[in-house]
């Protein structure tokens, strides 16, 4: 590669790094493009070869100050050499030192926010004595900020008028603001609020406008620039009062022309209601007329009036037509009704006093737990023992399904027949229900009891169950348990259920206790 070619290069390496085509630069990058041709140019190793022949302590701060051109070899030498007065040197650096923070100074305070923060910085660096390669870094620093600072953004202020970006202050104090415009901004402004503050003068309830704030409104409308004066705020603030005054009255006035008619309203209402309480198609009119009416805006008081006046008429007709009707119906009414009672007074009677099962004439169910909380009470307060037997037909399905309904009746019949002559007269003898009979004896315990119920048991597997002429035979197991080895009621009724349940299992016709 030719001399020329090398040179070129580095040329454009300098523009690729965005570097100036300084000599140091210059000779740094001609350097580098002639090493990596291959190429050794006594030039390039100056700096090498005087460097070596220096001391190692000089070799050592060079390296830190990364010398790389031979101009910067010189400097340092002649720094080296002036600074053979060391007091000299040291107000000279203190004075290079104050005079760059002043310009420092000056930088931070002007209008580019990079420039201003470097300056920060590097004050701080100055002021705490940082080392030459942060130093050295900032200087980088500074020079990449000059290489790039562009400032043709400012151009585009020229709509603005005629900018000179050397002299920024000029240029903004010349700039075109019109104090005409900005007036008149200020009275369409005026004339904006005036138009508001009149709408806002006019009260929205009441009818008419009140000649005072008619008279104020008229004067901010022609002349809006005088709201700028103090004068016209009071009268503002009287119109403002006198326009809540005048909504008030007008609220007020419907307001009690509404309870009037409201109260006439409620009156037929409550009369209705009493004499009927059917929904008649006249009531649905009115409630349709009022849903209507809460759907309309209401831009006028005396339609509202006249519609509240026309449904008062409505429901004032509607309460004769009702209670003409009810007037002529109300005799039979009365006897209907009163008929009525008298039957639901007897149903009642009778169902609370039938104690009797309507079939076996024992008692019922129903009487058998009446008698059983007595009995429980005498226990819980004498102490006065009591037992249970419960009673279960054996295999009685049996009985229905091969003779019949009316045969398992009579059967059932029979059994009661039986159960009520074996017991004493203070016994209690019982249906519990279906096919189950309870006995309840009194001061009785479960041995009394199994007594009693092996009695009736075999009783029954003796007797001659006869019906249309055919033997039915019969057998019947029971469950017995007394009061005092339980400790409630309910307790002793589970008992005697569960002793018949045991009866059952170990193969019925038997009785057993708990
Ligand atoms: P178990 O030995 O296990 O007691 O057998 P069961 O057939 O007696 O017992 P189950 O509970 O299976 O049947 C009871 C039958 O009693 C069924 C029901 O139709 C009949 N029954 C209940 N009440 C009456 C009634 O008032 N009249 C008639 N004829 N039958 C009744
Ligand atoms: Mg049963
Ligand atoms: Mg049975």
């Amino acid at each position: 590669m030719t001399i020329q070619a090398i040179i070129k290069k580095a040329v454009k390496r300098l523009e690729l790094e965005g570097k100036l085509l300084t000599p140091d630069f210059y000779a740094e990058a001609f350097c580098k493009e002639a090493t990596k041709a291959g190429i050794n140019t006594e030039d390039c190793s100056h700096v090498k070869k005087f460097t070596s022949t220096l001391n190692k302590d000089f070799q050592k701060e060079l390296t830190q100050y990364h010398i790389k051109s031979m101009s910067e070899l010189a400097r340092f030498l002649i720094s080296k050499l002036n600074r053979t007065n060391s007091s000299h040197c040291a107000d000279l650096l203190e004075s290079n030192t104050v005079f760059t923070k002043r310009v420092l100074q000056v930088v931070e305070v002007l209008h580019n926010r990079q420039a201003s923060e470097m300056a920060k910085k590097s004050l701080d660096l100055l002021s705490r004595e940082a080392s030459p390669s942060e130093i050295d870094q900032y200087r980088q620093l500074w020079v990449n900020f000059i290489t790039t600072y562009d400032d043709t953004f400012l151009t585009k202020l020229h709509s603005l008028g005629d900018i000179d970006t050397k002299d920024l202050k000029s240029s903004i104090e010349n700039l075109n603001i019109n104090d005409s415009s900005a007036g008149l901004a200020h009275s369409m402004e005026l004339s904006s609020i005036a138009s508001l503050l009149v709408s806002s003068l006019v009260p929205s309830i009441a009818s008419s406008v009140n000649d005072k704030i008619a008279g104020i409104s008229e004067k901010i409308k022609k002349n809006p620039s005088l709201l700028e004066s103090v004068s016209i705020e009071s009268e503002i603030k009287s119109a403002i009062s006198l326009r809540i005054a005048l909504d008030k009255e007008s609220v007020k006035e419907m307001v009690e022309s509404l309870d009037g008619v409201l109260d006439k309203l409620s009156l037929r209402l409550i009369d209705m209601i009493e004499s009927s309480d059917k929904s008649t198609k006249e009531i649905q009119h009115i409630k349709s007329e009022l849903e209507a009416y809460n759907e309309e805006p209401i831009t006028n008081f005396k339609v509202a009036h006249k519609k509240l006046y026309t449904i008062a008429i409505a429901l004032e007709e509607n309460t004769q037509a009702l209670s003409k009707n009810l007037k002529s119906h109300s005799t039979e009414v009365k006897a209907l009704s009163l008929k009525i009672e008298k039957l639901e007074s007897e149903l009642e009677q009778s169902r609370e006093e039938s104690k009797e099962d309507f079939l076996t004439k024992l008692y019922n169910k129903r009487a058998l737990d009446e008698f059983m909380s007595l009995k429980e009470a005498e226990y819980e307060r004498y102490g006065h023992n009591f037992s249970i037997v419960m009673f279960d037909i054996d295999f009685f399905k049996a009985v229905n399904d091969n003779h019949g309904h009316d045969a398992g009746d009579a059967i059932l019949t029979a059994f009661a027949k039986i159960l009520k002559s074996e017991a004493r007269n203070v016994d209690i003898v019982g249906r519990f229900g279906g096919e189950e009979f309870m006995a309840i004896l009194e001061s009785t315990d479960a041995s009394g009891g199994v007594i009693f119920a092996e009695k009736v048991r075999k009783k029954v597997q003796k007797a001659k169950f006869m019906y249309k002429q055919t033997r039915i035979e019969l057998t019947v197991s029971a469950g017995v348990c007394e009061r005092k080895n339980n400790s409630s009621l309910q307790n002793t009724i589970n008992s005697a259920d569960e002793s018949l349940y045991k009866a059952k299992k170990d193969g019925r016709n038997r009785v057993v206790k708990k």
